[in-house]
């Protein structure tokens, strides 16, 4: 259990903590208060986790050793639990959370338009590639002949 922000109490589950978000933030099972880890925290430990992870793969592999691929994800997994475990949380409320979650909504739909967008107009511009094809054909054909003439 972890100190919630709200009542000072240990009153916030670890998995509550890991699963927390501004969007989906964790309940206080003493005060019932919302909380969430930083999403700056949350992606400085995935990235801090996935470097070492890395570094770990590059080490065992220069050592060709599985002993030391099976030590350096113990350790990586070891670091990760930390960074969790030692990750502040924040209070906020449930006004809060309901428009983190708007925002979030927000933005997976300007991305769909964008994808959308994008499909449209890659479809409706001819493809340069086959108008290319087909004129340096056709210029072909008196180029030859041409050379042929000479000849
Ligand atoms: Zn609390």
């Amino acid at each position: 259990m972890y100190q919630c922000p709200h009542c000072g109490k240990a009153g916030v589950s670890g998995l509550g903590k890991w699963w927390s978000s501004a969007a989906a933030p964790a309940k206080c099972v003493r005060c019932g208060g919302f909380s969430h880890v930083r999403a700056s925290g949350r992606n400085g430990i995935f990235v801090v986790g996935g470097l070492l992870l890395l570094l770990a793969a590059v080490v065992a592999a220069a050592a060709q050793s599985w002993l030391l691929a099976i030590l350096g994800l113990v350790v990586v997994l070891g670091c990760y639990t930390w960074l969790w475990h030692s990750t502040e949380l924040v209070p906020t409320s449930q006004e809060q959370s309901a428009s983190a979650r708007w925002f979030n909504w927000a933005l997976l739909a300007a991305a769909i338009v964008f994808v959308a967008s994008t499909v449209f107009i890659a479809r409706a511009a001819p493809n340069p590639s086959i108008e290319r094809t087909s004129s340096s054909k056709l210029r072909l054909l008196p180029a030859a002949a041409h050379v042929k003439r000479c000849a």
